[in-house]
């Protein structure tokens, strides 16, 4: 093991979208041995190997990367799944607030925190020992995830941390919660998703401003490579397997049809692209320049 040494990367990355300032922040990254089976529980360990070399991708080593998003739309400043926050797992992770700084916002400003799923890289931020991290904000989470997590019910054994830390993080503020369905409205601008079976009531959203759009895949596409080129691959993280896999090519196809823009949580920094068909899955093609043209 290496001793953790921070060395410079960029964190932050802002850009346009029609009248909507977007702010993608590196919230952390963890270093894994496994990109097999983490990334393909159903696939062999050859196949993923040989996919990653063909991407000049190291195998089995992994970096797996958490970025947050604000969005300062006409009226508000949304932040969307600030990170682990107090529970970060190492020193490499925990650094929304940091970000958030750096962009010129402070945690007051925020006006919303809208949460795609109750997974501990999503929620942990929402709140720590008690107090909302964000005080002034509304905490905005689907209806479907909150009461599967409340309900605790046919929760798995490898998220039994996770049921334990929604009830730390999120359940004492479920009166100042606005629960949403997929199709809603959340302000003017952003629209709810279903994208189910990486938990129970995961959502995805869809920024609208003006003529410009984005879709905001949160935890649909977990590996920038292999969720895209075999979106039924079974990522570990999933709690329904099957269910994501079909979201997951939902979705991919929506992005890839509508040619929308996409920021997703665990593509790596500043996580912004576009999605191409190719063979019978996709490819993400990261951004370059096409957000800072004038
Ligand atoms: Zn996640």
């Amino acid at each position: 093991m290496h001793m953790y040494q921070e060395l410079k990367r960029p964190k932050l990355y802002q850009f346009n979208c029609g009248d909507c300032v977007v702010t993608n922040v590196l919230e952390g990254f963890l270093h894994r041995d496994d990109l097999h089976p983490f990334v393909a529980t159903n696939a062999s360990a050859q196949e993923v190997e040989a996919l990653a070399k063909d991407h000049c991708l190291p195998f089995p080593r992994m970096e797996h990367g958490f970025v947050a998003t604000i969005i300062k739309t006409s009226t508000k400043l949304i932040v969307i799944d600030p990170g682990f926050g107090s529970i970060a797992p190492a020193p490499t992770t925990g650094w929304f607030e940091q970000g958030l700084l750096a962009a010129g916002y402070s945690v007051d400003q925020v006006d919303m925190v809208l949460i795609s799923h109750c997974h501990p890289d999503h929620i942990g931020n929402v709140s720590r020992d008690g107090v909302l991290t964000f005080p002034n904000a509304e905490i905005v989470i689907g209806r479907a995830e909150f009461e599967f997590w409340k309900r605790g019910e046919g929760i798995s054994k490898m998220r039994q941390p996770t049921a334990a830390l929604f009830l730390k993080a999120l359940l004492p503020f479920e009166n100042q919660l606005r629960l949403i369905e997929p199709g809603d409205e959340i302000v003017p601008e952003l629209r709810a998703i279903d994208a189910s079976g990486h938990s129970a009531g995961h959502l995805v959203f869809r920024l609208t401003c003006g003529d410009e759009e984005l879709l905001l895949l949160n935890d649909t596409t977990p590996h920038y490579v292999a969720s895209f080129a075999n979106p039924d691959w079974h990522f570990a993280m999933d709690d329904d397997p099957e269910k994501a896999a079909l979201s997951r090519q939902k979705i991919l196809n929506m992005a890839s049809d509508d040619a929308l823009p996409v920021i997703g949580f665990h593509i790596p920094f500043p996580a912004l692209g576009y999605v191409s068909r190719r063979g019978n899955g996709f490819e993400f093609r990261p951004a370059t320049y096409q957000f800072n043209l004038s």
